[in-house]
């Protein structure tokens, strides 16, 4: 049997070369970290269900025409993706104080927020992700002033598609992360979204209970993780026995 050939191994992924060039296979792991990696724990059921959950997010960004990475889930862990070179930030949108922002500006956990907030973290584990500004970005090349144009465009689109999608399963979207991609096409590139879609990286809350469905559970203990991300496909219609149709590659073009 033929050894495929790992790209890359992160924190709950791992890349591998996919069977065309220009493609990628991404595996998704059990692997649960917190904390920049201090906390780890192998989660069993946990790869599954954020394959097919973003799996299912991604197509339907694509079928309201925002562009992402996504081309096919391949089986319950692995799907393919076009490859693309990630821009070094963390694109996080904020609904709902929580987390960092309410840490650092002392705002209630659950506080509604007057607009949804954009923030950008530079991608280094060893700095902890530390929050930058536009400033930074430009002065340091990470993204032009297009860039972030197309940027911000993107994450408030992505924003109103999960947070209309939650709410009709009665989840609230405190905020989210996404990462951002670009694909060259000749002299021209385009920003995709890329990375993945998952309960790893929101925050969701049931609208009455106000139980948390996310990885919270486990940063905090507050419980299963594998029963949370569950509750969150089985209320979407996308249990990993009932996953949508494989095999359909969205035109990303
Ligand atoms: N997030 C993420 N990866 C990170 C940091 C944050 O997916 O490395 C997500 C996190 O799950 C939450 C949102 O981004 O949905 C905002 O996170 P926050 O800045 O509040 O950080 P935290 O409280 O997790 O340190």
């Amino acid at each position: 049997m033929a050894r495929r050939k790992k790209i890359y191994e992160g924190k709950a992924k791992t890349l591998y070369e996919g069977p065309e060039p220009g493609t990628i296979v991404q595996y998704f792991k059990d692997d649960a970290t917190a904390f920049n990696a201090e906390k780890h724990d192998v989660i069993e059921g946990k790869g599954v269900l954020n394959n097919i959950l973003s799996e299912f997010f991604m197509l339907g960004l694509g079928q309201i025409g925002v562009p992402t990475h996504f081309l096919k889930r391949l089986n319950m862990r692995e799907q393919l993706v076009r490859s693309c070179e990630i821009v070094p930030l963390e694109v996080i949108v904020r609904n709902y104080a929580a987390g960092s922002i309410s840490k650092r500006l002392g705002i209630d956990e659950g506080t509604q927020l007057p607009r949804p907030i954009v923030e950008y973290c530079y991608k280094d584990d060893a700095l902890g992700d530390p929050l930058v500004t536009e400033e930074h970005i430009a002065a340091f090349g990470w993204a032009s002033q297009q860039d972030m144009d197309d940027i911000l465009s993107l994450a408030l689109r992505v924003n109103d598609f999960l947070s209309g999608m939650f709410l009709a399963v009665g989840i609230r979207l405190v905020d989210f992360k996404i990462e951002i991609g670009r694909i060259y096409d000749g002299d021209f590139q385009r920003l995709v979204v890329a990375d993945e879609i998952s309960p790893d990286s929101c925050r969701l809350w049931d609208i009455n209970s106000g139980e948390k469905l996310d990885k919270d559970v486990f940063r905090r203990d507050l419980g299963s993780l594998t029963d949370a991300y569950s509750e969150v496909a089985r209320r979407l219609g996308v249990m990993p026995n009932n996953p949508p149709a494989p095999g359909k590659p969205t035109l990303v073009n």
